[in-house]
């Protein structure tokens, strides 16, 4: 066989595709990563709010050299800015820098003997007898494929398993601003479903005067929405400061996972799988959660010389385990949040303050979890005052 011989390929240098690497190679799998551009972690296009639980579940440091800050909880905002306020005891989230970040779990995976061949884009791969190939240039044989390439899945396509829905992405847009004035313990959440449909728009405070402020949405005009916001929360001096700022963008999965994850010497993680939270969008968490199972099955595959479908399912069977219940729970919560007019969603911010149900949300201070959460904080007198809002946008769903 000509070029390079791996037991695992992995398809995507981002954290699912790093840490599936670095835990098949902790355990002796020879692995080999493949990454399309010339350096990990660039482009950049994450906001970085990761959980300290989730953080420690996925083996990261909580003080590593990518921590920009740490908050404590999160202001939430109605579209006419009724708000309430989550948070924990201590702090909860930490506030990355994603390029920093990306590099430190290359380090890890190195360290442990994956190889990561940069400026490596997967253009084809085929099936040769028990190999796949992948063609990137030069040509990499592997026993198993686990493809980690995000949101666009464009390898995945042609493989033959089932992809995310491309039409229901979100655009996602953000820009760092300083200047501002901010409590930095304290991410703002902003709902309206005129300004941003499909999500939110964020400030993540980098200190206390400097912030990442961003905003996601269906439909292409995220630039025109972002400023609009940008212009109603910090005020109009903002206008003449946008031009000249670096923005960076991506795309933003609310969907829920893809049906099946694995497949003959076949294995589907982070973005690429849709292991994501579809009420905030964010992903680093349960796509480590879940690569980290990757990488322990598709290591005892290669240990067992069984790379087979029905070997490589467990994958699919731990990680549903794990978080499935969360994401078909969280995918129904931002259906019907996805259905809410702003009147609607102002009457529920009215509800929630009243009944005081932040605080039971507030009390477990979880941000991974936040679906079944919610569900059990809404029980009894407090489900009957939001009834005539969740039936109206039930019926609406398809
Ligand atoms: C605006 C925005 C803000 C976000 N904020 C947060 C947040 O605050 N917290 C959070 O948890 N999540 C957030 N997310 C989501 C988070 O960025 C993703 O869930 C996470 O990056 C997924 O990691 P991944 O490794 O699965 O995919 P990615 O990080 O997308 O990595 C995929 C890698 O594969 C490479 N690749 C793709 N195709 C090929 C190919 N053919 N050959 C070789 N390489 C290839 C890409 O270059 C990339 O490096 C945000 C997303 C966006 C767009």
């Amino acid at each position: 066989m000509s070029g390079e011989e791996a037991d695992i390929a992995v398809i995507g240098a981002g954290p699912s595709g790093l840490i599936s690497a670095r835990e098949a190679s902790l355990r002796g799998a020879k692995v080999v990563v493949l990454e399309e551009h010339g350096e990990i972690g660039l482009p950049c296009h994450c906001a970085g709010l990761l959980s300290i639980k989730g953080l420690r579940e996925i083996n990261v440091p909580v003080d590593g050299p990518y921590v920009l800050n740490r908050v404590r909880g999160a202001y939430f905002f109605s579209p006419s800015n009724l708000s309430f306020s989550i948070e924990g005891r201590e702090h909860i989230a930490c506030v990355v820098n994603r390029h920093v970040f990306d590099l430190f779990l290359a380090e890890q995976a190195s360290k442990s003997g994956a190889i990561i061949r940069l400026n490596s884009r997967v253009r084809k791969v085929k099936r040769l007898g028990d190999y796949w190939i992948l063609d990137s240039g030069g040509e990499v044989a592997a026993k198993i494929l686990i493809d980690a390439e995000g949101a666009a899945s464009r390898i995945l396509q042609t493989i033959g398993l089932e992809t995310l829905n491309i039409s229901s992405l979100l655009s996602g847009l953000q820009v760092d601003l300083e200047g501002v004035s901010l409590n930095p313990d304290y991410v703002e959440v902003h709902f309206s479903n005129r300004l941003a449909p499909g999500l939110f728009a964020w400030v993540i405070p980098l200190s206390e005067e400097s912030a990442r402020v961003g905003l996601a949405c269906k439909g292409s005009d995220v630039r025109e929405r972002l400023f609009k916001f940008i212009k109603k929360r910090f005020g109009e001096r903002f206008d003449n400061k946008m031009r000249g700022l670096r923005f960076y963008s991506g795309l933003v999965i609310t969907q829920g996972p893809i049906k099946k994850t694995y497949g003959d010497a076949l294995l589907v993680v982070g973005d690429s799988a849709g292991q994501v939270k579809p009420i905030s969008g964010g992903g680093v968490v349960f796509g480590g959660k879940c690569a980290s199972i990757a990488g322990e099955v598709v290591s005892r595959a290669i240990g067992e010389n069984d790379a087979s479908e029905n070997f490589l399912k467990t994958y699919e069977v731990k990680w549903r385990g794990e978080i499935g219940r969360e994401l078909r729970t969280a995918l129904f919560i931002r259906n019907i949040l996805n259905k809410l007019s702003d009147r609607d969603l102002d009457k529920i911010f009215s509800i929630v303050i009243e009944e005081e149900i932040y605080r039971d949300v507030s009390e477990k201070g979880e941000m991974d979890f936040h679906g079944n959460l919610i569900v059990k904080a809404v029980r009894g007198r407090r489900l009957l005052r939001l009834l005539p809002m969740l039936i109206k946008a039930m019926i609406t769903l398809h």
